[in-house]
């Protein structure tokens, strides 16, 4: 049995690569704002719809077929899915406008657009862009995005199919809390991760460029100067460090999690009301958001059951007897205490087997889960977000 999977690789284009590269992205953007002001004025653009303006719009403009048709249907294939996911995605915005200065490039191609000859990445017009073999690919890809991050670095995403490896043999359940002070905290303690503060160390490093920033600020109308530029890179290189060091430490850990225990049951963790200061808050919510999108992945892929659990009410319910207690414990309040059975425990312990217990007797089967897994696997199709089987609140029966 085989999983579908992205293998991504760093790009080293050169000037002219990297140029043919930029003025494609700004075709696909046109045509993605395009039909953005098309949905804006009324008219419903469906792909087939859109196809049909991109045929007669290449043979009206140079400009436009001279770029690659297929990164060119590409941009509205994804954007038609933006537009659908947004009707039937709950909290999912429509597409919006991509704006030349605050949007990264991103180009896909199908295989009837990119090839790799000679261990070099080619795509039409004869572009040709050596690639760091970090790892082999494990088979032939389908597809590949194209796409340079805030340091101005380039990557190639391919999708590719590989052999299915089977998680070890485990048993067992484990519940995971999210917080501030820890990021994870589990039923059993040797599965808890640490917060290391990444971001926080980081944190005065990427004040100090900020600042710097702020003071080089360009006048309007003024093209920004090489110094706020210069600026601007270092902000971006110090919080890719940090965002980095979150993914790895979140990959350890999930895996050891994935390794040894057949149901994991997660708080459905919303990046709000957690820490005080924004600096701090924005990076623990990072470090939390990290790990949990490792988790869950992992989780699925190894087949295992995996379980969102609502966050409302964790901290204030007895994991022993379930009796939620009459007020919300405060925000320095350490240690939970049962006023019907007198169970003691660590406040976040006791919301970690809270969340676990509420999935243990909540509504989701194994046949939903199971369901979702398969989907996943053989979909065809990498999915970003996959579905998971969200629980009512606690104590809602
Ligand atoms: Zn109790």
């Amino acid at each position: 049995m085989g999983e579908t999977v992205r293998y991504t690789y760093r790009l080293r284009p050169g000037a002219t690569a990297e140029a043919a590269l930029l003025a494609e992205w700004g075709r696909c953007r046109w045509l993605w704002n395009e039909a953005v002001h098309q949905q804006r004025s009324g008219c419903r653009p469906t792909f087939c719809k859109l196809s049909k303006l991109l045929t007669e719009a290449r043979a009206r403009s140079s400009w436009l077929g001279d770029g690659s048709q297929v990164a060119q249907q590409q941009t509205l294939r994804t954007y038609a899915l933006a537009l659908q996911h947004s009707f039937k995605v709950k909290g999912r915005g429509r597409p919006r406008v991509k704006r030349r200065k605050d949007s990264l490039p991103s180009l896909e191609y199908t295989t009837r657009g990119f090839s790799i000859r000679d261990r070099r990445l080619r795509l039409p017009g004869g572009v040709s862009i050596p690639v760091v073999w970090s790892r082999e690919l494990p088979s032939d890809p389908t597809s590949v995005r194209i796409y340079q991050d805030t340091l101005g670095h380039w990557y190639a995403s391919f999708v590719v199919r590989r052999e299915f490896t089977p998680a070890p043999e485990a048993e067992g359940a484990i519940g995971v809390d999210w917080g501030v002070t820890t990021t994870a905290t589990t039923t059993d303690g040797a599965y808890d991760l640490p917060y290391h503060g990444r971001r926080k160390r980081c944190a005065a490093e990427l004040a100090r460029a900020h600042r710097r920033m702020a003071r080089r600020r360009r006048t309007k109308g003024a093209p920004p100067s090489n110094g706020y530029l210069r600026a601007k890179r270092q902000a971006a290189k110090v919080a890719k460090k940090a965002a980095r060091q979150n993914t790895h430490d979140a990959r350890v850990w999930a895996k050891k999690v994935v390794d040894n225990h057949t149901t994991i049951a997660v708080e459905d963790f919303k990046p709000t009301f957690l820490a005080k200061s924004r600096m701090a808050r924005r990076a623990a919510d990072a470090a939390i958001g990290a790990a949990k999108r490792e988790l869950v992945d992992r989780g699925l892929r190894a087949g295992r059951k995996v379980v969102l659990v609502p966050p409302g009410y964790t901290t204030m319910t007895c994991s022993q007897c379930g009796t939620r207690a009459k007020h919300r414990l405060g925000l320095g309040v350490r240690v939970f205490r049962c006023d019907t059975c007198g169970y003691t425990a660590c406040r976040d312990r006791n919301a970690a087997r809270t969340i676990l217990a509420t999935a243990e007797r909540g509504r989701a089967g194994a046949d939903d889960v199971r369901h979702a897994i398969t989907s996943f696997r053989d979909g065809g199709r990498v999915r970003s977000e996959p579905e998971i089987p969200r629980l009512p609140a606690v104590g809602k029966r």
